[in-house]
C-alpha cells in the first residue's frame, strides 16, 4: 500500500469525475457500502476461500470481520437490506477496497474501482446497459483502442455439460483452466485438462469453443451452428442474441466481440460475462470486468436478479498515461496574488477573497516573503497566473497581470481579471 502524492491525486481527480459524469448520465445513483463487513457476508458467496485473499481479523468484540475486496458484494448485501427501495434499482459507488494480491505490475493490495449495478432487472438488455456504460466511461476519459470481449456463463458451462462433463465439481475446475489459460502455455494447458480426466475429443472440442473470438454477427452466426441440446444452451445464446441487438441500437457494438473464453473467475457470476482490456497495454490484464450474478442477493435474503460492471482506477491511470491522455496536473491553484510591498498585503487578501467569491482558485503569500519569493514559489507551484498588487496601479484600479508560462506581463482593470484567468488549468 502506497502514499498518493498531490499529482497523482490531481489525475485521480480527474478520472473520477470523468467517470461520474457518465454514471451520472446513465442514471445510475452515487452510494458508498461499508468498508468493513463481517467475514460471513464477505464468504457468502465463495466460501471461507476468500480468507486467502482478503484482509480479515477479529475485532476486540471476537467478531469475524474482513475488509471490503469489491464494491459489488457490499452493494448487494445493502439492496438485499432495504426491501422498501423500488426496482429496478441503478447504484453505483467509487471507491477503495484491500485484496491479499500479491503486488505486481497493475495489481496492489489497496487499490480502486468505479462501479454500477442494475438490480432487480432479468433482462439481457441491462446486461447491454452496463456494457455500453463500460464503453462510454473509456471514451470519456479518451480511450480509443479498447475491446470488449463478452461471453455467457450459462453457455459455456451448458457446453461443458454437453461435452459430458455432469458433475458441477468439474465442470467448475475446468472453467477454472480456461479462466487461466492466457498465463498459461499452451501444452500447459492441455496438460491440465488431462489432469481432470478430459479424453483428447473433450479437449479438442472445448478448445475450438473458446477459441470462439469473433464481431458479433459472425460469433453469433457460428454459434448457432452449434447443435445445442439443452434448454440452458439456448438460453444463454438467445440472451448474448439480445445483448448485441441492444448495443447495436446503443450505438456500441463497435469495440464488442464475443469471446467465450471469458469465464471471470468463479467468483458470483452466473450469466453474461465481459472483460474489456487495453490493446495498447494488454499486459495490465481487464481494465474493466463486469456481469450477470443472479445468484447472490438471494445468499443476503432478498431474491433479485442483478448485473453490474467494475473497472480499476489504477490500471485507468496508466492505461490513460500511456495513451498520453491525461492532464499532468489539475491541482494547483489558477491565481497567485502577491503583494508588491507589505503595505498593500490587506488589499492582496481583499482581492483574493474577492476572486474566490467569483469561483476562482486562489492562493496568496502565508510566510511574509518579498515580491521576489512570491513569484518563485508560484511559478514552482505551477500556477499559471501571478497578480502583482502594487500601491501605484491600486491608485488607478490596476494590477499587473503576469502570466507565469508564457513569461508576459500587462496591467489590467481589477474587474476585467475574472474573465482573463478563467478557463486555465493548473
Ligand atoms: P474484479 O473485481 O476482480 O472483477 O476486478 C475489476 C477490475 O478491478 C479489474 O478489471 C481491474 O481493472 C481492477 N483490479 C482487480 N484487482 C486489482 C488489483 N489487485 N490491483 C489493481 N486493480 C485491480
Amino acid at each position: 500500500m502506497r502514499d498518493i502524492e498531490a499529482e497523482e491525486a490531481g489525475r485521480r481527480l480527474w478520472v473520477n469525475r470523468k467517470i461520474l459524469e457518465v454514471m451520472e448520465r446513465y442514471g445510475f445513483q452515487l452510494v458508498e457500502p461499508s468498508p468493513i463487513e463481517s467475514l460471513e457476508t464477505l464468504e457468502a458467496k465463495c466460501g471461507p476461500s476468500i480468507r486467502e485473499e482478503i484482509y480479515w481479523f477479529e475485532d476486540k468484540a471476537r467478531r469475524k470481520l474482513g475488509l471490503r475486496f469489491d464494491l459489488t458484494v457490499g452493494l448487494a448485501r445493502m439492496v438485499a437490506s432495504r426491501p422498501d427501495w423500488a426496482t429496478p434499482l441503478k447504484l453505483c459507488a467509487l471507491s477503495n477496497m484491500w485484496r491479499y494480491d500479491e503486488p505486481q505490475y497493475g495489481r496492489y493490495r489497496c487499490f480502486y474501482q468505479w462501479d454500477a449495478e442494475i438490480f432487480g432487472s432479468p433482462l439481457p438488455e441491462a446486461d447491454a446497459e452496463v456494457i455500453a456504460l463500460s464503453v462510454d466511461v473509456l471514451e470519456n476519459l479518451g480511450l480509443k483502442d479498447f475491446e470488449v470481449r463478452i461471453s455467457n456463463r450459462r453457455l459455456v458451462e451448458a457446453f461443458l455439460s454437453q461435452l459430458g462433463l455432469e458433475n458441477q465439481e468439474k465442470r467448475e475446475a475446468v472453467l477454472r483452466v480456461i479462466d487461466k489459460r492466457g498465463k498459461l502455455e499452451e501444452n500447459r494447458f492441455t496438460q491440465e485438462l488431462e489432469n481432470l480426466n478430459l479424453a483428447a475429443e473433450q479437449r479438442n472440442r472445448l478448445l475450438d469453443f473458446i477459441s470462439i473470438k469473433k464481431e458479433p454477427e459472425a460469433a453469433l452466426a457460428v454459434l448457432a451452428e452449434t447443435p445445442w441440446k439443452s434448454p440452458e444452451a439456448e438460453r444463454g445464446l438467445e440472451e448474448l442474441r439480445r445483448v448485441v441487438d441492444s448495443l447495436k441500437l446503443l450505438g456500441k457494438t463497435a469495440p464488442c466481440l464475443l469471446d467465450m473464453s471469458v469465464i471471470r473467475g468463479i467468483g458470483y457470476y452466473d450469466g453474461v460475462v465481459f472483460e474489456i482490456y487495453d490493446r495498447m497495454e494488454a499486459a495490465l490484464g481487464a481494465v474493466v470486468g463486469g456481469g450477470r450474478y443472479d445468484g447472490l442477493c438471494r445468499v443476503y435474503g432478498r431474491d433479485l436478479p442483478a448485473t453490474g460492471t467494475a473497472g480499476g482506477i489504477e490500471r485507468l491511470l496508466i492505461a490513460l498515461e500511456k495513451a498520453g491522455s491525461i492532464p499532468s496536473s489539475t491541482q494547483a491553484p489558477q491565481v497567485f496574488v502577491a503583494a508588491a510591498t507589505s503595505e498593500v498585503r490587506g488589499k492582496a487578501l481583499e482581492l483574493a477573497g474577492w476572486l474566490r467569491a467569483q469561483g476562482i482558485s486562489v492562493d496568496y503569500d502565508l510566510k511574509n516573503r518579498p515580491l521576489k519569493g512570491q513569484l518563485e514559489y508560484a511559478d514552482a507551484s505551477g500556477i499559471p497566473f501571478a497578480l502583482v498588487v502594487g500601491p501605484r496601479e491600486l491608485e488607478k484600479g490596476l494590477v499587473r497581470l503576469r502570466d507565469l508560462r508564457k513569461r508576459m506581463e500587462a496591467e489590467v482593470k481589477i474587474e476585467e481579471v475574472p474573465s482573463k484567468v478563467s478557463g486555465v488549468e493548473g
